[in-house]
């Protein structure tokens, strides 16, 4: 356990330092399980979205993009379930007055900071807590300037529905015929209970959600693709195998709606967690707005002249888990000539910066030869031109920023225009002429693979 919480600690820590993650509003003491990414944390978060939307939607023939509003009709949420079934239940403990979802008592430590260290299920054990009750997660709040019940809106607690109400729109509007998807990015919103983990679990988060629409019958084969697609996406970000899992929901777990579900699990500090759900729902989304609308939601297939209401695969990541799972399991430590270093091993492909560029001195026109380089690598991907302090402290504080690449322009270069490219991970260092220096890395950056 102290080795784990060591492990967070220390990545919250470089979070901070290096500015990819802070505290939301930490002037004023901070907003429980809130964040705001940094310089660093936007890019990294920039490219997961990317590397999302370029496997979701760019380079498929059958799958629209979208961007639905947060605040959506209150009927909305009432068709979904949401308004009467998105509930946790929530106990409290009659001596400290810490919170805790019932179903989570195990592992969880008292809140409290009179009784700091203490184990939730001592309290459940001697009877402190109380009645489970239910508890809404869904945030309300009021549309126009009358708070009164009539005009109480929701913060959405998930991306889906916005897809599943504008579903003819994009299929008529992208002449898109079934099967095909709509993906869309977007931020959702739960009040969470017990929010942790650092940005695990928050109340405000982003989710990368894809709604495959199908003909029934064909949903399984379906379902199996995506389970196929999905897994093999984190591998491309670099995230190591041995560290995902597939969970499949049994029997209790499964929602109501949903023919199938499994999760891919990440292999956390703090344990095996959910990272994606993809789920079979059935016909369940489309029948309940139709009956919710009064509007047809089936579909006709010219082809075959059937009509039906499609089913539905969907595949439902979290943004910010995937920002938490790159950067826990690229973190690193190990000893480079004697000396202690922190290394990110993130991909290149979501690196923030993908290349560092350092003249070796401040003076005998190596600025000049190196700020060259900088201006023209900055043109096609992020790089950072650094020229203070020794060559060895520049090389650790990209390493410890995920930087894959590190060029140096020394003494040779004048002579011979060339520069060294020292890669992170094996410390290799190649001699590179400046004028291949672009292809150079581009042919690395595509060919990184991540050492298990
Ligand atoms: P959990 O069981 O962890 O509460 P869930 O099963 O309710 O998650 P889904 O509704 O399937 O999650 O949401 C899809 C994805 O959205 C999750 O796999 C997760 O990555 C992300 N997600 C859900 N809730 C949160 C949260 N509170 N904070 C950050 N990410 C979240």
């Amino acid at each position: 356990m102290a080795k784990i919480e060591k492990l967070m600690d220390k990545l919250v820590g470089l979070c901070k330092r290096r500015g990819f993650i802070f505290p939301s509003s930490e002037i004023y003491g901070g907003l429980n399980s809130c964040y705001d990414y940094g310089p660093l944390g936007v890019e990294l978060k920039r490219n997961i979205k990317d590397y999302w939307w370029k496997a979701m939607v760019q380079t498929r023939d059958d799958i629209e993009g979208l961007d639905a509003s947060i605040l959506m009709h209150p009927r909305v949420w009432e068709a979904s379930g949401h308004v009467a079934n998105f509930t946790d239940p929530m106990v409290d403990c009659k001596e400290c007055k810490a919170r805790f979802r019932a179903d989570q008592i195990e592992g969880a430590m008292c809140g409290s900071p009179g009784y700091k260290g203490r184990k939730a299920s001592k309290c459940a054990d001697e009877g402190k807590f109380t009645e489970a009750r239910l508890f809404n997660l869904m945030f309300k709040t009021h549309m126009g300037p009358v708070e009164e019940a009539a005009n109480a809106v929701y913060m959405r607690p998930e991306t889906a529905q916005g897809i599943y109400v504008n579903v003819y729109n994009v299929m008529q509007a992208s002449r898109q015929r079934i099967p095909f998807g709509i993906a869309q990015i977007g931020k959702a919103f739960r009040n969470e209970i017990t929010p942790g983990n650092f940005t695990f679990r928050t109340r405000e988060f982003e989710q990368m959600e894809m709604q495959f629409f199908v003909k029934p019958g064909t949903d399984m084969e379906w379902f199996e693709y995506w389970k196929a697609q999905r897994i093999a996406w984190y591998d491309g970000l670099g995230v190591r195998k041995a560290k995902l899992q597939f969970h499949q929901h049994g029997p209790t777990e499964l929602a109501h709606y949903a023919a199938a579900a499994f999760d891919i699990e990440y292999e956390f500090p703090f344990g095996w967690k959910e990272l994606e759900g993809i789920h079979n729902r059935t016909d369940f989304d489309l029948k309940r707005h139709a009956e919710y609308s009064g509007k047809d939601l089936s579909y006709f297939d010219d082809a075959t002249r059937e009509k039906y209401v499609p089913y539905i695969v969907e595949t439902s990541a979290g943004c910010d888990r995937t920002v938490l799972t790159t950067l826990i399991d690229a973190y690193d430590e190990d000893v480079i000539e004697g000396e202690a270093r922190t290394v990110l091993h993130l991909a290149p492909v979501i690196a923030p910066i993908k290349a560092g560029v350092f003249p070796l001195v401040k003076k005998e026109g190596m600025p000049e030869v190196a700020q060259k380089i900088y201006q023209d690598l900055k043109k096609h991907f992020s790089v950072f031109y650094d020229d203070g302090g020794a060559i060895g402290r520049r090389y650790r504080r990209m390493d410890e920023a995920g930087t894959p690449y590190g060029i140096t322009v020394d003494g040779q270069t004048l002579q011979d225009q060339t520069v060294t490219v020292r890669e992170r991970d094996s410390l290799v260092q190649t001699r590179v002429a400046s004028d291949k220096l672009l292809p150079f890395i581009q042919e690395k950056m595509a060919a990184y693979k991540r050492v298990e």
